[in-house]
Parts: structure tokens; sequence; C-alpha cells
């Protein structure tokens, strides 16, 4: 693989720095659709409950990325195992695994008709700036960077790395997204989680001494899902988008001239599917230009919900069987439930042993060299995997109960 002349390095308050030696990974980190990244932040809707975190998809695909590159040089069964080949493959695949995200990911997966890896593929595979990266390398690469993504690459070690209950993104994620929101819970012990790190059998396990802070660092993602990722006014913020794209879809059918006001969703309204090239002009600022427009629309609704957004006026939520009543006390003071009363389901489950082929578990390799499924091992683990916490509620703005 080519080097570059000369090491670049990116400061980074979660890892020190992040290290970059390859040529392709340069290329790719200057490719415009990684640069499009910068212009997505990461935690979209939390931002209204913990407003410091306003790091960006750039950050944590470098940071993926940075986990990756530690991994194949400071794990020494990582090194030995991959070839030199599968070594690029697993750093880019790190690297780009986010790259079809949208912005306010949740609300716009809702709208987009396909999810945010089906875009990833796309944007690997080209036509891009990307794909044409790749290509200069190898004719089949962005294929096989593409399929450790969707876990098709025959090597099964590159997926676990990149993503399965224990991997670069969420280890990433974690450290990341607790460092910026403030809070404490995403803490993990990521150098003690790389030191104690080995393939046995063809899996990724940890060492048996290291349980506890695999124990942690479970832990600590159950807290992130609760307190930070579902937090009910970041799902109310997802909820004021939602409706949003409602109305707009609505006006739509209307009237189709509704897209010369709103030229930015002219795709994403028209179209199944968007193209890498309109999927790159869509980014935080887009969206936030756009509800600025829609405060000064004629339809009372759309301009109610953009400005709702804008001025973080949330709806308030009640447990989900009072769904009925709050159609009701909305009809009665004049606004339309389809937009006004909207229902959201959340679960977590905080460890799932045993899923599919069972790739996507955590291994402990015990002492006496043989290698078995956490929750077997662990106590706590076990008993957290039981929980299968369920949250359903129902959002609606407080006026309507005045
Ligand atoms: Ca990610």
């Amino acid at each position: 693989m080519e080097k570059l002349a000369e090491k670049r390095v990116i400061r980074d308050p979660i890892h020190g720095y992040i290290h970059i030696e390859d040529k392709v990974i340069w290329d790719l980190i200057n490719s415009k659709e990684f640069q499009r990244l910068r212009r997505v932040r990461q935690l979209g809707s939390t931002l209204m409950v913990f407003p410091s975190g306003e790091h960006s998809r750039m950050m944590h695909s470098l940071g993926a990325y940075e986990i990756a590159r530690r991994m194949i040089n400071e794990v020494d069964d990582i090194r030995n195992t991959l070839t030199e080949r599968e070594k690029m493959v697993l750093m880019v695949a790190a690297l780009l695994h986010d790259i079809g995200h949208a912005p306010f990911s949740h609300s716009f997966e809702s709208i987009l008709s396909c999810k945010h890896e089906l875009y990833t593929a796309q944007i690997i595979t080209g036509p891009s700036e990307v794909a044409n990266v790749l290509r200069n390398i190898d004719e089949n690469l962005p294929e096989e960077v593409a399929s450790v993504i969707d876990h098709t690459h025959p090597n099964p070690i590159l997926s676990q790395l990149i993503s399965s209950q224990l991997d670069a993104d969420r280890l990433d994620y974690l450290l990341r997204d607790s460092y910026f929101t403030g809070v404490s819970y995403g803490q993990i012990d990521l150098d003690r989680i790389l030191r104690t790190m080995r393939v046995k059998n063809n899996k990724v396990v940890v060492k048996r001494s290291s349980i506890y802070t695999v124990e942690n660092y479970i832990m600590a993602r159950y807290h992130m899902y609760w307190q930070v990722y579902y937090h009910p006014n970041s799902r109310s913020y997802d909820t004021l988008l939602k409706s949003i794209f409602t109305r707009l879809r609505d006006l739509y059918s209307e009237n189709e001239d509704i897209l010369e006001q709103y030229p930015m969703y002219r795709e994403l309204l028209t179209k199944k599917r968007l193209s890498n090239e309109e999927m790159y002009l869509l980014d935080d600022s887009t969206c936030m230009y756009s509800f600025s427009l829609m405060r000064r629309s004629k339809d009372p609704v759309l301009s109610d919900l953009a400005g709702r957004v804008l001025n973080r006026n949330l709806f308030e939520y009640m447990s989900a069987d009072r769904e009925e009543y709050l159609i009701n006390e909305c009809k009665k003071k004049g606004y339309d439930p389809r937009y006004y009363v909207v229902k959201d389901h959340q679960k977590q489950i905080p460890y799932l042993p045993y899923t599919g082929d069972g790739s996507d578990n955590i291994y402990v390799l015990m002492d006496n060299g043989t290698i078995e499924e956490l929750s077997n091992v662990s106590q706590v683990v076990k008993s957290l995997s039981t929980i299968n916490e369920q949250d359903e509620r129902v959002f609606y703005p407080k006026e309507i109960e005045l």
C-alpha cells in the first residue's frame, strides 16, 4: 500500500492524535463525500437535551478509523492474522462506515425510504469520488469494502471489528458522545480492551482478565441509550421533524408547486431513492435553512412546526395509552392530530447473546484456552441480557391541554 511521503496527524480530544500514513486514507478524507460529514452532526436531535454535543460525523468517522488502525498495530493476533490487503480494507471500511448518513438521521430515515447502510454502500461503490479513489488502487476494492460493512466479506474478522457488539464504531461513539455531551456514562477503558483483544477460532475475543472492563462497556452503552440517545426531549424533537416532513409530503400531494419553495427537497419528495450527488447536497445547513423558509410559509401547520424546531418549543409527552384522549383534546383545540399527536416507540436490549450466526456476540478467552460467549461467564451480563426495556410515549403540544 502506498505510503504518504510524510505521516499526517489530526488532533482529536478522544484519541489525542488520529494517525494517517497511507495515501488511500488521506485521499478518501479529501473526497467530497467524506468532507460532507463535516456538515452533518453526529447527534442531531440529542442536541436539544445536551447542547454541547456539537461534534461532526467526520470526527466520529476518523475516530472509528483510528481505533481500527490501533487494532491492527497494537493487537498482535490481528496484525498476524490479517493480510496486508485486509488491513487496508479494514481501515477504509472503518473510515467510511457512516458515509451514507443523512442529517438528523433518525427522522430522515423514516422519509428516505431506505436505510443509511444502503446509501453507505451506494456511495462506496459509486459513482463517487470515494469510489474513484478506491478503483484507482484496484477495480474490485469498492465492492470489497462495502462487503465488510454489510457483513458479506469472506473473512468474518473484518466485519466483527467494524460492526458487532464490540467494535471500532461503538467504541468511538460511546467515548466521543459522552465526552462532548458532558455525561460520564460512556467512559470505557479502550486501552485495556485493545490490550486484551485476541483472535481465536476465527473470532475476535477478549481475555478473561478483561471481563470487568467489558461489563463496564455494556453498562456504558445501556446507560447512554436511555440517558442520552433516547431521552424523551430528543425524541420529541425527532417527532417534530417527522411531522414537518409528513406535512410537506401532504402539501406536495395537494399541489406540486410547493417544490419551488423548497428546492432542496425536490428529489426527496419526487423520487424513491436519492443519487449520490443528491445525497451529497443534503446536510445540516440545508435542513436548517429549509426550516427558516418554512417558518415564513403561508401554511399554518408548516410554519408552526418549523417555529417549534427553530425555537426548541418541544412537544410534551405522556404514556402511549393516553393517545385517544390526546387526539380528542387536539381536535377540540383545532389542531390536526395527524401532525400534533405522534406516537414513538423505542426499545433497547443491553446485550443480546446468540442472535443470527453468533458472529455478533462477544466472546471471552478463558485461562485454559477455550472460548465462551460473554453471558455464560459474566453474571452481570447474564442478568442484563434478560432486560428488554421498551418505552412507548405519545407526543403532543402542551397548548392542547391548557
Ligand atoms: Ca457510526
